[in-house]
């Protein structure tokens, strides 16, 4: 008999411990999937790496059955599980469990025999290529095996390469030479970032190594997978991401853990991949706060990435047009090593930013108009040229509230603190934070006013406006709301790539990454609504979104030079406004920081949120305050500042009242050292506090 450790998922608060000690007939080594007995049913574990010490015989219990048809997660896996769910106050078999493809946990070992044996089987029959991914993939594999001769021989399907210029030589080498530094590729869209990507993956599988990219946002990773095929068309492929079938991401997760798979594509949740060769880790948009899980374990793949490469010992590189502040610091103070490409490749220019004010619209009929006539103009140009325009909003729906002058009623949401958004394709009034929908009241639910007037602008009532401005342009938008569907995401922007389109209007969504080849000119509408926000990080925020949607214009050389990017904004000398007219990321930067410096901000301060949800405030206000107790009694909270109960930002969700408390550190290791020794305290606190539906720290928190 031997007893070994097993990582279960118990949730951090049921106090029952990270990992549980049981009886095996044999010893199993570490990585191996158990399956065990927990309570009154029957879970899949992992054995893990530790020394455990016997309970009373009486409580031991059997190990099932180990699942020796899959092979051993990595020793490196285990802890980078391991430092993610201390780091972030997690079990760590919560974090372990929940890397693994759903599909799999169930399993017992025949079942997994078979599902590992018909994994190998399809993807021997898919070639090098993974199956179904798309049509680009396919016509790529097509055009290489199709030629006579030997589809092995790399030298024939070898696409030509481009010749690199001194700054992305110069960024391979750095990489090359970062011994454990990260590298931070700093350039804008254009520049010749992802050239250096596809450098640095070849040099790892040349290595006979495992590349690995992470890219923010599921619709981004198609085009990535595009490319990435048509560059090394004989490698197997894989993606992971929370959109991919149980089916297709199991069988994927199986390609990587196995080997087979040499190039791994993914969202957040790919930082986890149990790369067996990790050779290369690349995190693509590094700024973008996709990066940062927003529920359960809040962990930011953007850092683990970076944790990871120094366990594994292997080169990380870090690119953005705007780096987050956090790692632009870090570039700084030497800890990352840093490259900046300072041009588009081509030499084209960056597009002309127009500021124009917004307080010189014109009148049209009752309100305002929408754009200024010069930008109606140059739109119209545009159409004239076949050449596209894109105006960006960040809003969804016709207007985000309704109002009655006659009472003072608005479209408020019953179940949280937030207005409800008039949506004029079918006549509702929309919740955007809990899905509470009715249709729109044809008069005020309060005085029975007939007159309910639409306050602001969304996306709807832009495209609407457009096509009344512009009667001869074909107009589309694309937000959330055009493309739930699965599929019509990429159907839309198909339109857009074959010219279908004149005039885009979309959220966000459409700012980034997409490689519009004929867009020159591009437009955000109204920005200055995060220029004031409360959140101290919305100034990065904004700059990073406006410089990522100017690099949609002007992305064909040839037009370049006539490519602009106009704001129409209440405040043109916003030094934000003016920085982004220098196209002068590292001038803003150094402004924002010395900002933070002086007012005790993140990067200089590292900070946690102890959130609390409950269906009366009170009930969340009071296990905050008996956490807040606790904390003031440990030894750990030198140089730790806890704050007072507040209200989040939304104060209510679906009918739960969220508070919140900030406990801030300079010194990360202490907060890291406050956090472990708090644990305790707030399980206790939960169990004593009648009517809290919920805790959840959240380290490095991105939103308030
Ligand atoms: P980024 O990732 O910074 O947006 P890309 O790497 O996609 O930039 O490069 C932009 C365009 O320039 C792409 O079409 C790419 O193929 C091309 N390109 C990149 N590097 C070179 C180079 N050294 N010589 C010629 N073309 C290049
Ligand atoms: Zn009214
Ligand atoms: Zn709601």
């Amino acid at each position: 008999m031997e007893l070994i450790a097993v990582a279960v998922n118990t949730p951090q608060h049921s106090g029952l411990g990270d990992v549980l000690t049981y009886r095996a007939t044999s010893a199993a080594a570490p990585g191996t999937l158990v399956r065990v007995p927990l309570g009154r049913r029957e879970t899949t574990g992992i054995v893990w790496a530790r020394c455990v010490a016997a309970p009373p015989a009486d409580q031991l219990r059997d190990v099932i059955e180990a699942i020796g048809a899959l092979p051993a997660l990595p020793a490196s896996w285990l802890q980078l599980v391991e430092f993610a769910a201390a780091y972030y106050q997690r079990s760590i078999g919560e974090v372990a469990l929940g890397a693994l493809p759903p599909s799999l946990l169930g399993l017992d070992n025949r079942q997994m025999e078979r599902r590992v044996a018909r994994a190998a089987k399809g993807s021997a029959r898919a070639g090098h290529a993974a199956p179904g991914r798309g049509d680009a993939l396919a016509a790529v594999r097509a055009a290489v095996e199709t030629p006579a001769g030997d589809p092995n021989d790399p030298g024939l399907a070898q696409p030509p390469l481009p010749e690199l210029s001194a700054e992305q030589q110069a960024a391979l080498a750095a990489l090359a030479e970062a011994h454990g530094r990260p590298l931070l590729v700093h350039g804008v869209t254009g520049s010749g970032k992802t050239e250096i990507y596809l450098r640095a993956v070849a040099r790892a599988l040349e290595a006979g190594r495992q590349a690995l990219m992470l890219v923010p946002e599921i619709n981004l990773t198609p085009q990535l997978e595009a490319l990435v095929a048509a560059r090394f068309p004989l490698r197997r492929v894989v993606s992971l991401h929370s959109a991919l079938g149980a089916a297709e991401r199991a069988r994927n997760w199986l390609a990587v853990l196995t080997g087979r798979a040499e190039i791994v594509l993914g969202t957040r949740l790919a930082v986890f991949a149990p790369l067996v060769r990790p050779g290369l880790i690349v995190v693509d948009e590094e700024h973008d706060p996709s990066f940062k899980q927003q529920e359960g374990a809040r962990y930011s793949a953007r850092d683990l990435a970076v944790y990871r490469g120094r366990l594994e010992g292997v080169p990380v590189l870090l690119g953005s047009a705007t780096p987050s502040l956090e790692s632009w610091q870090h570039a700084q103070s030497g800890r990352y090593a840093l490259i900046s490409l300072n041009e588009r490749v081509g030499g084209g220019p960056m597009p002309r930013l127009r500021i124009v004010d917004l307080r010189n619209l014109p009148r049209g009929g009752t309100e305002r108009e929408v754009l200024v006539p010069a930008l109606r103009e140059a739109i119209a140009e545009r159409v004239g040229r076949r050449e596209q325009s894109l105006l960006l909003l960040n809003r969804r729906g016709w207007a985000p509230v309704l109002h009655c002058a006659a009472c003072g009623w608005k479209s408020g949401c019953a179940h949280c603190s937030a207005w409800r958004v008039f949506h004029k394709s079918d006549r509702t009034l929309r919740c955007h934070h809990c899905g509470f929908t009715e249709r729109v009241p044809r008069a005020c639910p309060d005085c029975g006013n007939l007159d309910l007037a639409a306050i602001g602008r969304g996306t709807e009532r832009l495209e609407e406006q457009l096509r009344s401005l512009l009667p001869q342009a074909r107009v589309a938008r694309i937000d959330a709301d055009t493309t739930r569907r699965a599929g019509a995401l990429q159907a839309q922007l198909a339109e857009v790539h074959a010219g279908e389109v004149d005039v885009l209007v979309g959220t966000q969504m459409i700012a980034k990454g997409h490689d519009f080849r004929r867009v020159t000119l591009v437009a955000a509408v109204n920005p200055d609504a995060m220029l004031f926000s409360a959140d101290f990080r919305s100034g990065e925020r904004l700059f990073a979104l406006l410089m990522q949607a100017a690099g949609r214009a002007g992305r064909e050389a040839s037009q370049a030079a006539a490519s602009e990017m106009w704001l129409q904004t209440g405040y043109p000398d916003h030094p934000l406004y003016r920085a982004l007219a220098r196209h002068d990321y590292p001038g803003f930067a150094m402004r924002l920081l010395d900002e933070r410096r002086t007012s005790g901000l993140p990067p200089f301060m590292h900070l946690a949120l102890l959130r609390a949800d409950a269906a009366r405030a009170a009930d969340a206000e009071a296990f905050l305050q008996r956490s807040a107790a606790a904390a003031a009694a440990l030894s750990e909270a030198a140089g730790v500042t806890v704050y007072p109960p507040v209200p989040a930002a939304m104060a209510r969700i679906a009918d739960v009242e969220r508070m919140q408390m900030l406990v801030e550190s300079a010194s990360r290791p202490a907060l890291q050292r406050f956090l472990a020794a708090w644990a305790p305290a707030l399980i206790e606190a939960r169990a004593a506090t009648r009517g809290l539906e919920r805790f959840a720290v959240d380290v490095d928190p991105l939103s308030f």
